[in-house]
């Protein structure tokens, strides 16, 4: 896929971002450890090749919170509102970009919903598109 450019910010305006690289995937997470960091049923995610994550104002108002027993999932916030923020994934150069946050419609669709096996039964149908129990072969 190509190389695309991002920006978005959080809910109170605080911080503000711009993300490029390859886009690798795009998905809805089912995840307990995204439902709890979102307040809803999935995340949606697009993950992209690239370490190029540049912070255009606010970057004192990040937080971060790594879940103990996790090998490397934490969450990144903004500490006034709390909304979800990209992050980068250590040693893997990749970056996640919670979709809500995006400025406009980044003109990718989600191709699957990632770790259906641990959805909350109110949740979404899977409509048209492809579940896997936690992630793709
Ligand atoms: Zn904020
Ligand atoms: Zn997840």
């Amino acid at each position: 896929m190509s190389k695309k450019t991002f920006t978005g910010g959080c809910l109170c305006g605080g911080v503000r971002y711009r993300a490029s690289g390859e886009v690798l995937r795009f998905y809805h997470c089912h995840c307990g450890r995204c439902r709890k960091t979102n307040g809803t049923g999935h995340a949606s995610n697009i993950m992209l090749k690239g370490d190029a994550l540049e912070w255009l104002q606010g970057e004192a108002l990040l937080g971060h919170y790594k879940v103990p027993e996790a090998e490397r999932f934490y969450n990144r916030f903004c500490k006034q509102c709390g909304s979800p923020l990209p992050r980068d994934v250590p040693n893997h150069g990749l970056l996640i970009i919670p979709a809500g946050t995006l400025d406009s419609d980044p003109g990718i669709r989600p191709e699957a919903r990632i770790f259906w096996d641990s959805r909350a039964e109110w949740s979404c149908e899977a409509g048209e598109l492809p579940t896997y129990t936690e992630y793709p072969e």
